[in-house]
């Protein structure tokens, strides 16, 4: 899913979040993991295109798939599993719950809307699956931006 709807989404949640809980703690946290969860795309279009890229270079990158491999370190359910247990045993500690809260929404969102594997966003899934993008992300594989056809520098 592309930033501008994470963060609105992101943003809605917080607010919601705010109003229930009282929580300024909680709905930043919240707001900051589920938008800044993506910076992880950095991460992976430097180390398929090379260091430094233009934004628009980047945001071409992600919204057209142009990766043989792809990681995206943050991306995976164990994060939000992990945040989920660290919340129940730090009783709800409120920036924990929202990071727990903004992680699994950002996720949620990314996984119904890029892929039709729920699995895509398993770390260690895709870790099994060499990260390679074709095999990942196998809807989008008719794509016509493929990788070879449109070379960035
Ligand atoms: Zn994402």
């Amino acid at each position: 899913m592309k930033l501008p709807y994470h963060a609105a989404t992101s943003i809605t949640i917080s607010a919601v979040l705010y109003m229930v809980f009282k929580s300024w703690g909680m709905a930043l946290a919240c707001l900051i993991a589920g938008i800044f969860i993506d910076l992880d795309h950095f991460i992976d279009v430097g180390r398929e295109h090379g260091w430094p890229f233009k934004v628009k270079k980047f945001f071409r990158v992600c919204n057209k798939g142009q990766f043989h491999r792809i990681v995206l370190i943050f991306h995976g359910w164990e994060w939000v599993f992990l945040s989920g247990i660290a919340a129940w045993m730090t009783n709800w500690t409120p920036w924990i719950t929202g990071v727990f809260v903004g992680l699994g929404t950002h996720l949620v969102l990314d996984a119904f809307h890029n892929s039709n594997n729920l699995l895509s966003y398993s770390l260690i899934w895709r870790w099994k699956k060499g990260f390679h993008f074709d095999t990942i992300f196998s809807n989008l594989k008719s794509t016509k931006y493929r990788y070879k056809d449109t070379p960035l520098n």
